[in-house]
């Protein structure tokens, strides 16, 4: 077994994960079987009750963890589902030591960082590397200096005395930045996080340089030199138009082949022409669809992250470009300018807690509904659609979710008898993959090409099972239920280009080499409209 730890160095947010990601495709494609892991130095136990504005979106694997947007990454790059042994938090390995210290199980030892935390944070990476893996690559979240990482880093740093120094490899993420005024590219920042690592005993094995060009071989001699690192493996990574270029960009620095010869691993030369492919269709995308994002959380868009990445991929195999427009669905409930909508190829709406904007939400689904704007709507994006034909179509006067209107008076979206009276944070909310249905002859049946599907879930509420025929009598198709009937999980309209809706959240299974059905639908239908469009004469200016 052998293992690759990634570190980030100057600051925050310069990818690790997408090198983390990128540097698992490439061991993949090297016909070896990875892992990949993320350990997070926050004390929240999972980001599934963090804020999205200050944290980004909240990842669900198959088996029902709320994780970080990194294990998205690396489910998109190495085109494998993960686990939820593959996000680690602070708060995780604290709360399970200091439930062992309550049961007695430390026999009355003084409970420490060193051995206890680091001991459970080592435990946490060996359970990953099961029988049958390769390689783990376990990404360490946050930046070196940072005081919540000590225990992380002290924790791989024994590891490697552990699992033996030839079986271990650091991979240290760092900044170059380009100063204009004397036109060079610095590398003493890169220095200063290397010498922090030192200090704390880890020496990097590579150097991935983040910068906003390429890293000119004097440079990486220097840092080669300073750092004590090989010059081979000092790795230049500038900004690139698409993610899924990270991985080529790598490979063509050498830095695959370097890992795999200092690990001692036997490797047959990567076959990248799957995604090779992908980038390259990427690149010879023609025209523009341009989609509406109303969402809560449009200042972040990584909130988001999944969704923009679902809608890439779709736009990809469609072989359209893609435009993004985050529009604020609070700001549309104040300003009501939906009209403007209808000018987009396409509108989406995606998933969402609270009731911040949802009646802008519901105006753009009317107006998809009625301008016949090829629409998505992402579980609350189908409770709202939902909500919105109750009230348009079947005339039921405020219809509501009990989410955002507990005394409404027809209930079309309510939590379960079983879910009521349970409080709390976490926990509480139907999570992970479960089985859906599909009804033959529905859009969603003819997109997925198959009667059994398995999608992943995030939401309390549910479409109310009391309001189903009245629902369907008025044109609401429900083409996917769970197998037992009871719960609703896709809606769809007849006699409209795409209007689509799921209680489950697509975005997390879509991958760039196998775009998601439900997406690559409504890219179809917006490519359809954009193209339409485009071949409409200009309106004439009025004199
Ligand atoms: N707030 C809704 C619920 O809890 C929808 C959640 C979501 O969109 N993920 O059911």
């Amino acid at each position: 077994m052998k293992f690759i730890f990634i570190t980030g160095g100057v600051a925050s947010s310069l990818g690790k994960g997408l090198t983390a990601a990128s540097l698992g495709r490439l061991l993949k494609a090297r016909g070896l079987r990875v892992v990949l892991q993320k350990l997070d130095p926050y004390i929240n136990v999972d980001p599934g009750t963090m804020n999205p504005f200050q944290h980004g979106e909240v990842f669900v694997t198959e088996d029902g963890a709320e994780t970080d947007l990194d294990l998205g990454h690396y489910e998109r790059f190495i085109d494998e589902n993960l686990t939820r042994d593959s996000n680690v938090t602070a708060g995780m390995v604290w709360w399970t030591v200091i439930s062992k210290e309550r049961k007695g199980e430390f026999l009355g030892d003084t409970v420490q960082v060193i051995p206890h935390i680091t001991n459970e944070i080592k435990e946490r990476i060996l359970k990953v590397a099961r029988p049958g893996v390769d390689v783990v690559i376990t990404e360490v979240g946050g930046t070196v200096g940072d005081i919540e990482s000590l225990p992380f880093l002290e924790a791989i740093r024994q590891l490697r005395h552990e699992v033996g120094r030839g079986n271990v490899f650091n991979v240290h993420v760092s900044l170059v930045p380009y100063l204009k005024t004397t036109g060079e590219l610095k590398t003493k920042p890169t220095q200063h996080s290397v010498r922090e690592l030192r200090g704390i005993g880890i020496q990097p094995d590579a150097i991935v340089c983040r910068s906003d060009r390429p890293i000119p071989k004097a440079t990486k001699e220097k840092i080669s030199l300073l750092c004590d690192v090989e010059a081979e493996a000092v790795v230049s990574a500038p900004d690139v138009a698409s993610v899924y270029e990270i991985p080529l960009v790598l490979h063509n620095e050498g830095i695959d082949a370097y890992i795999v010869q200092h690990l001692g691993l036997s490797a047959r030369p990567p076959d990248l022409s799957e995604w090779r492919a992908l980038v390259e269709r990427a690149s010879r995308v023609s025209g523009e669809a341009r989609i509406a994002v109303v969402g809560k959380y449009v200042d972040l868009p990584d909130a988001y992250l999944s969704v923009t990445e679902a809608l890439r991929h779709a736009a990809i195999e469609v072989g359209i470009g893609l435009r993004i427009d985050w529009v604020a669905s609070d700001q549309l409930e104040r300003e009501g300018r939906t009209e403007e909508l209808a000018d987009y190829d396409g509108l989406l709406v995606p998933g969402g807690f609270g009731v911040r904007g949802v009646e802008g939400k519901i105006q753009a689904i009317t107006c998809a509904r009625e301008k016949q704007v090829p629409f998505l709507g992402l579980c609350l994006g189908l409770q709202l659609a939902v909500v919105e034909f109750s009230r348009n179509v079947v005339g039921l006067e405020g219809a509501n979710s009990t989410e955002f209107d507990p005394d409404t008076p027809h209930p079309v979206i309510d939590l379960l008898p079983e879910q009521r009276g349970v409080e709390g944070l976490g926990g509480t909310m139907r999570l992970g993959a479960y089985p859906c249905k599909l009804r033959p002859g529905t859009k969603a049946w003819k997109a997925y090409g198959t009667d059994l599907v398995h999608e992943r879930h995030r939401h309390r509420y549910e479409v109310n099972p009391k309001y189903r025929p009245p629902l369907e009598k008025a044109g609401l198709i429900t083409s996917g239920e769970s197998p037992d009937g009871r719960l609703v999980e896709v809606v769809e309209l007849e006699g409209h280009p795409w209007f689509v809706a799921c209680q489950f959240h697509p975005e997390f299974k879509s991958r760039p080499t196998r775009p998601h059905p439900l997406f690559r639908g409504f890219l179809e239908a917006a490519a359809e409209r954009a193209r339409s469009r485009s071949l409409q004469p200009a309106s004439k200016p009025r004199s």
